[in-house]
């Protein structure tokens, strides 16, 4: 188990209190700064004088006071030494992906992650000569086995979307460092769980859109890295966040600050819950995926990876076996029972619940879907905790014997 506390890192981060001693922080939504002396704009504008040399904010696509507030908080909390917000998880991922890969260049990726990004890679980035192999998270020797001359990049999920399979990050570092390449992971199912960089990853994105904002009220993303490749996306010349533009809003940065904490109340109580839920799913004989349960093949290096204290995350699913056996339990649950939202997204604290194959994963067509063992009847809950635990239960049993489940 990993010795690193995410909470304490996070309390014990510079705080940043309100421009008139506020217990909030304040919110900072000017577009551009005033500069005093007309003689200081040349080295502002060549990053030679920024806020902590002398200098001060020039315009907030380059950097904004208030997101950098946020961008410092998550860098703390992923122990990284700097970080960057983006406008959702997808610029985080893209302008992360292309700040590597250009034409030419090749990707290792796992073959079951977020639709969004497996269509970045297989349909977009070809277009613009950059390849990926995908393989299976939980078999390192594939990743070994796919790397070429030309490999820059290897990008796992910690946790996957859809399927709850867990990437070997310090084997998988390993096999990247060795190759020159760097590595990639989306931490977005299990921030404060997992810790990447403190198991060997370069780079850490986030969509904030999930757990870390928990109100699924904004869409938002991060890059955490080093101050480096973080220096590198805000190049004047070729930084692809400073270029491509996916900037985050000021007020959304304020809303995901307030909540960072009790990010660590909630993973723990979303994991306390999904873990009660899904032993109540395997007593009555559904099938069900959950990594917090010993039948999940990768039961031993998830307790080996986590960071103690925050359980096995809030994803748990029910593979139903076909789309129509999924589309009754879904309907079930929400409009029979009452135990949960159909809705694409996660990490509410209401419970969400998709058919993966038909919404979040349709990107992929079915011959991929079924090699990276995606069933067109995978329901994904995202257990939420709102609601009696007691009650929810008897629901979610209920919901199941309806819909024929079990
Ligand atoms: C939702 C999600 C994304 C994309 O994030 P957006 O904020 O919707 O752009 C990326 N990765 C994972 C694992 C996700 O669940």
């Amino acid at each position: 188990m990993s010795d690193f506390n995410p909470e304490r890192a996070l309390y014990e981060v510079k705080r940043e209190f309100g421009e008139h001693g506020g217990v909030c922080p304040s919110v900072d939504r000017s577009s551009t700064f005033t500069v005093m002396e007309p003689g200081l704009m040349p080295e502002i504008f060549s990053g030679l004088r920024g806020p902590e040399k002398d200098g001060c904010f020039l315009y907030s696509r380059h950097f904004n006071p208030t997101v950098d507030v946020l961008a410092r908080y998550l860098a703390a909390l992923e122990g990284t030494e700097f970080a960057v917000c983006t406008a959702s998880g997808m610029s985080a991922i893209s302008c992360a992906m292309l700040q590597i890969c250009r034409e030419g260049d090749h990707i290792v990726a796992s073959h079951t992650i977020y639709g969004g990004t497996w269509a970045l890679l297989h349909d977009l980035f070809p277009s613009m000569g950059i390849t990926t192999t995908f393989v299976n998270p939980a078999n390192p020797d594939a990743f070994e086995a796919a790397m070429q001359p030309n490999t820059k990049l290897v990008y796992v999920e910690a946790l996957a979307n859809p399927s709850l399979r867990l990437a070997n990050l310090p084997v998988l570092a390993d096999i990247a460092h060795r190759r020159g390449a760097r590595l990639i992971v989306d931490n977005t199912f299990t921030p404060m769980i997992f810790s990447p960089a403190r198991m060997g990853a370069d780079i850490v994105v986030h969509s904030l859109t999930k757990f870390i904002n928990g109100a699924s009220d904004m869409l938002g993303g991060a890059i955490c890295a080093s101050r480096d490749f973080i220096h590198h996306l805000m190049d004047l010349h070729t930084g692809r966040v400073m270029l491509l533009g996916p900037t985050m809003d000021p007020r959304c940065a304020f809303d995901v600050i307030q909540r960072l904490p009790h990010l660590g109340i909630r993973m723990k109580e979303h994991g306390r819950r999904a873990l009660v839920m899904a032993e109540r799913l395997k007593a009555i004989g559904a099938p069900v995926v959950y990594p917090g349960l010993p039948e999940h093949p990768q039961y031993e290096l998830f307790q080996a990876m986590m960071n103690p204290g925050y359980g096995f995350g809030g994803m748990v699913n029910v593979d139903c076996g076909s789309a129509e056996k999924a589309e009754a339990l879904l309907s079930a649950l929400q409009n029979k029972v009452r135990f949960g939202l159909i809705a694409v997204s996660l990490g509410y604290y209401d419970t969400l619940m998709s058919c993966s194959g038909s919404s979040t994963s349709s990107e992929i067509p079915p011959e991929d879907q079924a090699t990276m063992g995606l069933s067109p009847g995978l329901v994904r809950l995202s257990i939420g905790y709102t609601g009696g635990l007691e009650d929810q239960l008897a629901a979610l049993e209920k919901g199941v014997r309806l819909a024929g489940v079990v």
